[in-house]
């Protein structure tokens, strides 16, 4: 089972990819970019990584885009790499395309998803990155 953090801002956007995840893993929910942090934090301290994060773009207090390079940071910084960096797929309004193309491009981000949310482009995208399998 996969552990996973949904983060999102959007209460309907939020419940739709919990719902679309839950028969995958254990989901976990955050409304913004420090609260993803905090998640992605106590995962690392106990030991019960995450799997995967399902990050939006926009948000208020910090946005997906910060909260990303703060993993990647703090990744670093505890000497995490390779395989067991975490899979990170941005979701976020096709306005917004640019903003995730330039996190895809740095290899920060394993993939990207636009809105509105589509449940078979969700599960093609973990096959894609071997989370799921078909
Ligand atoms: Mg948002």
């Amino acid at each position: 089972m996969m552990k996973i953090l949904i983060v999102e801002d959007e209460f309907v956007s939020r419940t739709l990819l919990q719902e679309i995840f839950s028969p995958y893993g254990v989901c976990h929910a955050a409304s913004n970019g420090l609260e993803c942090l905090a998640a992605f934090q106590k995962g690392l301290d106990e030991n019960k990584r995450y799997d995967l994060i399902c990050l939006d773009i926009m948000m208020p207090e910090m946005d997906g885009q910060q909260a990303l390079k703060k993993i990647r940071e703090i990744e670093q910084e505890r000497g995490i790499g390779g395989k067991d960096l975490v899979k990170v797929i941005m979701v976020s309004a096709l306005g917004d395309a640019k903003n995730i193309m330039k996190s895809f491009m740095k290899g920060q981000c394993e993939a990207y998803l636009t809105k509105p949310i589509d449940s078979e482009k969700v599960i093609a995208t973990c096959v894609k990155l071997g989370l799921i399998s078909e």
